[in-house]
């Protein structure tokens, strides 16, 4: 099944500004940029990051504001803060080098489990398996039949003992593709899924979940979904939005947060405003409480 994955991924791979890179620090930012948000639009992200951050010193030696500018287009913005501050721990600990070593990587601000085995097994061939949700989704059904047969503890161990010796980088991102592109949570496409005559739970017809149903008086009937909310009502919306005021501001200046901000009235703003200095993401003036910026220092 590994050999017919990695045939699959030579003659399939998706194109990715990131994919061709072997330098730790370039690989280490792909990632972080990757949890996520959507391969494509990171990619696009990675390579302007890149010309402004080229190494760990350049990207320690920049303010939030800088740093939270460069993040634009990405979402969830305090990544981009702890990415420097992974950056400036690298500067202080590694001398300016990404450590090679999991232990270390992962004791990064900012580097969980999956990233920082994503590190080691792309940027030092490490053989150790980085689990996503593409991965894990890929683990679960091919090797244990069904999508919940391990624990997480279980799928790591699983993970791990699938990477080859031999190209462990580009097996991670194989399994990852796989993920996305094939093994997709409804409707994977078996058919043409190299995996398909080693993966029980193709075999077993057992690929998705029972839907979850609930009783009424008269029998069972199949559970339907609260409509979510439109986004523009989110305090996610309007955080990211704020945010965007920000960044438009000349660098170092204060900006208005008007009230009320599209569908968010007075105290939404105040609130959000709070949670985004809380997180670090903005400063607020000291005497003008709509008034905010970027973080300088
Ligand atoms: S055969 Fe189907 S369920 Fe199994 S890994 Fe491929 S796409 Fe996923």
């Amino acid at each position: 099944m590994r050999r017919a994955i990695l045939e699959w991924f030579d003659a399939d791979a998706r194109s990715l500004a990131f994919r061709g890179s072997t330098d730790p620090w370039a690989i280490l930012v792909s990632e972080a940029m990757a949890q996520q948000t959507q391969a494509a639009r990171a990619a696009e992200a990675w390579t302007r990051f890149l010309a402004a951050f080229p190494t760990a010193a350049a990207l320690a030696e920049a303010s939030p504001a800088d740093v939270l500018r460069a993040w634009r287009g990405l979402g969830y913005n305090r990544r981009a803060l702890a990415l420097r501050a992974a950056a400036i721990a690298i500067v202080a600990d590694h001398g300016g080098r990404v450590p090679g070593d999991l232990d270390a990587l992962q004791r990064l601000p900012g580097v969980g489990p999956y990233t920082g085995r994503a590190v080691a097994a792309l940027a030092f061939g490490r053989r150790v398996g980085a689990v996503d949700t593409n991965v894990r989704r890929v683990l679960n059904r091919a090797v244990g039949g069904q999508p919940d047969a391990f624990t997480p503890g279980e799928l790591q161990a699983v993970a791990d003992a699938s990477v080859p010796a031999e190209r462990p980088g580009v097996w991670t991102h194989a399994l990852m593709d796989l993920g996305a592109t094939l093994c997709r949570p409804r409707a994977p496409r078996c058919g043409v899924c190299p995996a398909r005559p080693w993966c029980r739970a193709a075999q077993r017809g057992t690929t998705e979940r029972p839907r979850a149903t609930r009783t009424n008086g008269s029998g069972t009937v199949r559970a339907v979904p609260e409509p979510a909310a439109p986004f523009v009502t989110t305090s996610r919306w309007l955080r990211g939005r704020i945010l965007e005021v920000l960044r438009d501001a000349e660098a170092g200046a204060w900006a208005r947060i008007e009230t009320p901000f599209g569908a968010h009235d007075a105290p939404a703003v105040e609130v959000a405003i709070r949670s985004l200095a809380r997180d670090g993401l903005l400063e607020r003036h000291a005497e003008d409480p709509n008034l905010a910026r970027l973080p300088l220092v």
